[in-house]
């Protein structure tokens, strides 16, 4: 009996790392795609947010609430409003405060299909995870049940 408890014991622990690793893997993806689509909006902190929702998944939807007023930059000098990606005002042709941070076509492609990409990984991973979780503890208690039931014969 010890012996089946040992192995029904490693297992859990087996399996938990398991788990623990694919949830590891969906917060990198999460961060990867929040990097990438910063960098594609020409956010000057692109790093900073893919770090913190890596580290944090709730600065992923602090991300998202302040997204959407990044998307138009308003211009200094004459108050136009025009698209973050825009390497100048359309108006006056100040140019935008974002013109370092903004890619070449390909650069920008790239930076829209890896954050597609990623947030597809994301959302596998975190079905996995809960998916191997609850197939785990129904798994683990089953095994108890079991033992308990045919060790009660013994006593
Ligand atoms: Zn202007």
């Amino acid at each position: 009996m010890p012996s089946q408890l040992a192995s029904v014991l490693t297992l859990f622990v087996i399996y938990m790392l398991l788990i623990c690793l694919i949830s590891t893997a969906s917060a990198v993806f999460l961060g990867l795609s929040v990097y990438n689509d910063a960098r594609y909006r020409c956010n000057g902190n692109a790093v900073m947010w893919g770090l913190l929702s890596g580290f944090f998944g709730i600065a992923a939807i602090i991300y998202l609430c302040i997204r959407s007023s990044e998307k138009h930059l308003t211009c200094l000098r004459c108050r136009q409003t025009y698209p973050s990606d825009s390497p100048c005002c359309p108006v006056c042709g100040l140019p935008s405060p974002n013109v370092s941070r903004i890619g070449t076509p390909q650069q920008m492609e790239q930076w829209k299909k890896r954050r597609k990409l990623f947030l597809i990984l994301f959302i596998v991973s975190i079905a996995l995870t809960v998916i191997a979780s609850a197939a785990v503890f129904v798994w683990y208690f089953n095994s108890i049940l079991r033992m308990v039931e045919s060790s009660q014969y013994y006593f």
